[in-house]
């Protein structure tokens, strides 16, 4: 496992994928160091640019730093639109700060993630569908109430095409773990943003020192992560890679290899 500060877009914005930049920053939970990625979609066509997630609170400043620095070297481009996967404070917080530099940025975000992420319910208030959620829920880190309803463009389920990209970053509803996860597909790359229902990371780095995909143990409803994972799968012929939210690989997982770990979980 190579160390976070030698990935090539630790901290700043580097293209996978025609059009799909990610940076990652270092996450720290419980004295071990996760990859926390934010990913960066351009749109050629307008000159606009969707950021999906806003990673975690101790990295406002430098993902703004990565985020105008990118924006030095394509000044053509401005930020429209910030696509939220779900409202974890790992996901969510640069939200407010992005607010005070990008000002006429909009929010993307799933029906069902409103009372977490406008009005601050906490996840730990709902009823997970596993021992573990229960004994630990009160351990997750949540993220802070944005409020600002008017900046929110809320995706309703069967009411994705709303969104006014749409036919580039398609928002998937992929429930589980929360309750109104959504991932994005990029579809000009094949290219889906999963969040957090699958991590490609250990979950103790120290004795692990392979990367492993599992379901994380935040997780509020591991049923419906699965009904997810499944759904993912079926889409096959839309998708070439899976790119998790905390992810040690540098180009994802293949959709081969998702399928393999599906097989291996799902039953
Ligand atoms: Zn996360």
């Amino acid at each position: 496992m190579s160390s976070l500060p030698e990935y090539e877009d630790y901290e700043k914005f580097v293209e996978l994928q025609q059009n799909l930049y990610r940076a990652r920053f270092s996450l720290k939970v419980v004295g071990f160091a996760y990859p926390s990625a934010v990913f960066l979609i351009h749109l050629p066509s307008t000159k606009d640019c969707i950021l999906v997630d806003s990673g975690d609170p101790e990295n406002i400043t430098k993902l703004l730093k990565a985020l105008s620095l990118h924006f030095e070297t394509f000044s053509e481009y401005k930020l429209k639109y910030v696509a939220i996967t779900h409202g974890h404070f790992d996901h969510t917080g640069a939200l407010l700060k992005l607010l005070e530099d990008y000002e006429d940025i909009k929010f993307i975000i799933g029906e069902q993630e409103i009372p977490f992420v406008i009005h601050g319910k906490k996840y730990s208030e709902i009823k997970g569908d596993t021992i573990t959620f229960q004994i630990l829920k009160h351990f997750f880190a949540e993220g802070k109430p944005i409020g600002n309803e008017d900046k929110f463009i809320v995706i309703k389920e069967g009411e994705e095409h709303k969104f006014e990209f749409y036919n580039i970053l398609r928002p998937i509803f992929t429930p589980g773990h929360t309750p109104g996860s959504l991932s994005y597909l990029h579809i000009p790359t094949n290219s889906i943003l999963i969040g957090d229902l699958v991590f490609n990371v250990p979950l103790v780095p120290v004795f692990s020192m392979k990367s492993s995909i599992s379901i994380p143990i935040s997780t509020t409803s591991v049923s419906d992560s699965k009904i997810s994972i499944k759904k993912i799968c079926e889409m096959e012929n839309e998708i070439k890679l899976v790119f998790p939210g905390h992810d040690l690989e540098k180009n994802g997982i293949s959709i081969e290899e998702f399928k393999l770990f599906a097989q291996k979980n799902l039953n």
